[in-house]
């Protein structure tokens, strides 16, 4: 493993539901030491995540900044994120941004977007074929990257599941989500210069991408 140039970063992560996000920052791990940071993660593992986020989560539609900002700005300042991080699904709204921005500048930590570009009928095609294991959080492609024994995960043998957020109705509701609130904010990033790179998500394998991504992220 190699730690990245020139000090600790932010790795903003963005795309749409379904651009490969959490399969590439997991991939990330392998070429960087830093810990992935997923939002969505954590208000899936969150107890006392109250009952108005896990409908608005069930619906596909996005919890408060308040929320999502408190979890951030709480596993940002942990010991394991002292040398950067990578930020999957956050942030998603301007106001996020924002925030983000001033936790970094507090920090001193510069920021670097990496867009993976999918085309939408393939991002609804990689939904509708997502599995996930549900004890080690491996993430599975019916099409691309199928288990070896049908809906049992390789690693640990427990039977993944289908996330309930990924049925047809809700992911369109995610990806109109992602249209009005998350995809503006690339502006925003190119208006405040943060760096951003752009990633063709649907060219070669997993880790080919996330070799191309390491590639431009530990030059940087
Ligand atoms: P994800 O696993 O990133 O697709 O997130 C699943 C769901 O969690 C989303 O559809 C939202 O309801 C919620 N969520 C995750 N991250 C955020 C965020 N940064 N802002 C608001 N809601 C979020």
């Amino acid at each position: 493993m190699t730690g990245l140039s020139g000090g600790p970063k932010a790795i903003i992560l963005f795309g749409p539901p379904g651009s490969g996000k959490g399969t590439q920052a997991k991939l990330l791990r392998n070429c960087m030491s830093i810990p992935h940071i997923s939002t969505g993660d954590m208000l899936r593992s969150g107890e006392n995540l109250p009952e108005r986020a896990r409908e608005k989560m069930h619906a596909g539609i996005l919890v408060s900044d308040s929320l999502v900002n408190a979890l951030v700005e709480k596993r940002i300042a942990q010991p394991d994120a002292s040398n950067g991080f990578i930020l999957d699904g956050y942030p998603r709204t301007l106001g996020q941004a924002e925030v983000l921005t001033g936790m970094l500048a507090a920090r001193n930590v510069p920021q670097v977007v990496v867009h993976l570009k999918v085309d939408y009928n393939k991002v609804i095609e990689r939904l509708a074929g997502r599995r996930e294991c549900p004890v080690c959080g491996t993430l599975y492609s019916l099409n691309s990257n199928p288990p070896k024994v049908a809906d049992i995960c390789d690693r640990d043998g427990a039977r993944l599941v289908v996330r309930d957020d990924d049925s047809a109705s809700v992911v369109r509701q995610r990806l109109d989500e992602y249209e009005r609130q998350t995809e503006p904010l690339l502006e925003y990033f190119e208006k405040a210069g943060v760096p951003c790179f752009s990633v063709n998500g649907s060219d070669g394998s997993p880790d080919a991408i996330s070799q191309r991504i390491c590639g431009l992220v530990s030059a940087y």
